[in-house]
């Protein structure tokens, strides 16, 4: 399937324009200096796919919670066994991960639109679905909805989305880069035919092109900030502008692509050079993913708010987060690497 496209191309994103690409990297090495003190929230971020560099890296600009969309890894799974273990993972040793930067992390769990195309694994999956979405820090269905807009993708987007509304849990909707319009239309007209109140669904990968409708539909309106393939933040800037901060949210997609975790802060930088009212920065990296996703009963703000107990030494099933040897915490800014 989709042998037009890139073979490393990301199925969270959609290909940008000449004009979207030249946005990419407009900021960069000095946002911190505009983001003293603020706390951010990503509600979408693949640190499976990352390092622990990019922990303390999101550690040290404010991100102190994160939301984990289940998703696909590049290349197609085999079996219902790698299914299994990539979700317990998420609820595991990732999570664990994250705990050791003292970063709070939640995620989504979900059979993502491409593997939906596998319909007898597809058929597996969709009965462990439940186990997973009852497990703690478990914070809605996703990342669900249409890649290449088949048949197939559509009967396990409509069957998830009735899981979700039996489990009470917020729908987090990757949108297509194919036809997003298009796509982005048909997942809210599928998950209002199931009965879904549009403030339990976060329509994912938004753009200028998407986010009058889902906004004017009381859907949540999430926009990732993705180097070449999506949203530039200065793009996201004159939405802000134009919009206000209500139901919209900035994520950084970040995953195993040519992406960037720091995209939340440096897009806080920008609004705020660009003088955008501090509480609609706050609203747009912060509250409005907590307010969205904290309808699962699953967020407790008290939870990170003022940061976690970082110990290094801790243990997940007997191994740390160190390799032999290694002291707990690297200091990031010393030069000698021992
Ligand atoms: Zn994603």
């Amino acid at each position: 399937m989709c042998q037009e496209h890139k073979p490393i191309g990301n199925p969270s994103h959609f290909e940008g324009t000449e004009q979207e690409k030249t946005t990419a990297h407009s900021v960069d090495g000095t946002f911190a200096q505009y983001t003293q003190g603020m706390k951010f929230f990503d509600p979408h971020v693949h640190m499976t796919s990352r390092t622990t560099d990019d922990y303390q890296a999101l550690a040290d600009a404010g991100v102190v919670a994160l939301i984990e969309p289940a998703f696909w890894l590049g290349q197609p799974r085999t079996g219902l066994a790698s299914f299994k273990d990539y979700f317990a993972s998420l609820v595991g040793w990732e999570r664990f991960r994250s705990s050791q930067f003292g970063i709070k992390h939640y995620c989504t769990i979900g059979l993502n639109s491409r593997e939906a195309n596998h319909e007898a694994l597809a058929e597996q999956v969709m009965e462990i679905l439940p186990l997973f979405l009852q497990k703690e820090g478990v914070v809605g269905v996703g990342e669900i909805g249409f890649d290449d807009q088949t048949a197939a993708e559509e009967k396990y987007y409509r069957a998830q989305l009735e899981l979700a509304k039996e489990m009470n849990l917020p729908v987090q909707v990757h949108t297509p880069h194919r036809d997003k319009k298009k796509g982005t239309e048909r997942s809210m007209a599928i998950a209002l035919e199931h009965g879904i109140a549009p403030n339990m669904v976060i329509i994912d990968h938004n753009n200028e092109e998407t986010v009058k409708s889902v906004l004017d539909q009381g859907f949540y309106a999430a926009f990732t900030i993705y180097p070449f393939t999506k949203m530039g933040n200065e793009r996201m800037v004159e939405i802000v502008k134009q919009y206000g901060p209500e139901r919209i949210m900035v994520n950084s997609a970040a995953d195993w692509g040519i992406s960037d975790p720091l995209a939340i802060p440096k897009t806080a930088a920008l609004m705020k050079i660009k003088e955008i009212p501090e509480e609609h920065i706050r609203l747009v990296t912060y509250q409005n993913a907590l307010d969205a996703f904290a309808q699962s009963g699953q967020i407790q703000e008290a939870d990170f708010i003022h940061g976690l107990e970082i110990d290094q030494t801790q243990k997940f099933n007997g191994n740390t987060v160190l390799r032999g040897g290694q002291a707990p915490r690297i200091d990031k800014d010393s030069l000698i690497i021992r």
